[in-house]
């Protein structure tokens, strides 16, 4: 069905399956006849999706019992917010370890709230992620707040580090349900839904329970983690829509080969991509640390121009007359980035491989 391959970086390609699935439920879902999107919330039907969406991230993560899970809304960039005022009343400071775009505004955003410790040197390139030992970490930070993969940078955390036990805080917008971690290693997890596993509208928030309890008193309820919690993602009407079309994603997974397959097809898929970047004697190039780069956001220059223009806007040209989609860099970094999410397949990317290969045959001098 598909002829083109979407490798945009967010909102992203969600399966085929799914979408033909939720275009065969849309007018009338289930027994109820009516659609999902105009169900209350409070309906039976309503609160089986809510339910069953949070067994299946409990099952597929395996999220340990002292943990909850709720769905927000306001993406990542509510979360940016909601994670001080929910738990900086513990010390009142907090460590932010910043490694790229989306950290470094997570840390802007958490100063309103208290005090901010960077624990690297600052840099406006990132394309490493310093070793722990030279981390300057607080040991009386309320948490310590990580960017699990920099979507704009292609840097990812290869390892969960070790944050002498102060809780750690991951966001994992763009790469949760992508690999196996162990959840309880982490005091809090949040991804907007929009890159791996949903349409945008809902956020995934995994929380240790006994980091509930002390928001701030100027908390806005909706982004209140105790509140959420204790009303089980209905203290508010949530965004129904997305929440369904996310649990037909987990199912998806599920039936996939679960978190495993995702992450077997992941390393197939960025291994596919590195080496001919690696292989390319300079003609691509990894501007990212080997051992950090990320799996789901593939970075790299093309320096150089031919009698057609800047050899960049050729392949970017080239790839959309083949159907190969926002390939485009962030504007903010410039260059490639092929967001290869659990729904692109390793058919998809080997079909961008074919292209990088003719196209460094054609113009590499
Ligand atoms: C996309 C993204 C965000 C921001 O998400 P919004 O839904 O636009 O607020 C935050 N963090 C990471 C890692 C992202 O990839």
């Amino acid at each position: 069905m598909a002829s083109v391959i979407n490798f945009g970086a967010g909102p992203a390609k969600l399966p085929e399956e799914v979408l033909v699935n939720v275009q065969k439920e849309l007018v009338k879902y289930g027994n109820s006849q009516i659609s999902v999107m105009e169900m209350s919330h409070r309906s039976s039907d309503y609160m089986k999706i809510n339910d069953d969406c949070q067994q299946f991230v409990r099952d597929l993560l395996n999220v340990p019992d002292n943990y909850k899970i709720i769905f927000l809304q306001g993406g990542g960039t509510a979360l940016f917010a909601a994670i001080p005022l929910n738990f900086m009343s513990r010390t009142g400071s907090a460590d932010y370890v910043v490694t790229g775009t989306w950290s470094a505004k997570a840390a802007k955003e958490a100063a309103k709230y208290g005090k901010i410790n960077l624990v690297l040197p600052k840099t406006d390139k990132y394309q490493d992620i310093p070793d722990i030992s030279t981390w300057k970490l607080d040991p009386n930070a309320s948490y310590v707040h990580v960017c699990f993969n920099e979507t704009v940078d292609g840097v990812e955390f290869p390892y969960i580090p070790d944050v002498k036990g102060v809780p750690l805080v991951a966001d994992m917008s763009s790469n949760i349900m992508t690999r196996e971690l162990d959840i309880s290693k982490f005091g809090l997890i949040y991804a907007g839904a929009q890159k791996n596993i949903g349409p945008a509208g809902v956020t995934l928030v995994i929380v240790r329970e006994d980091l509930l309890g002390s928001p701030l008193p100027i908390t806005p309820a909706v982004l209140d983690f105790t509140v959420n919690v204790k009303e089980n993602s209905l203290n508010n009407t949530p965004p129904t829509f997305a929440i369904y079309v996310m649990l037909e994603v987990f199912k998806w997974i599920k039936s996939n080969g679960g978190i495993k397959g995702m992450q077997t097809n992941s390393n197939t898929k960025s291994d596919i991509l590195y080496n001919i970047i690696d292989n390319s004697k300079g003609f691509f190039v990894s501007t990212v640390n080997r051992k950090v780069r990320s799996k789901m956001n593939v970075t790299f220059r093309i320096s150089g121009e031919c009698s057609e223009g800047k050899l960049e806007d050729v392949f970017l040209k080239g790839a959309s007359q083949r159907g190969m989609l926002h390939l485009k860099g962030h504007r903010s970094v410039g260059g490639i980035r092929a967001s290869i999410y659990n729904a692109v397949s390793v058919a998809n990317v080997e079909s961008l491989a074919t292209y990088m290969k003719e196209f460094q045959e054609k113009y590499s001098k």
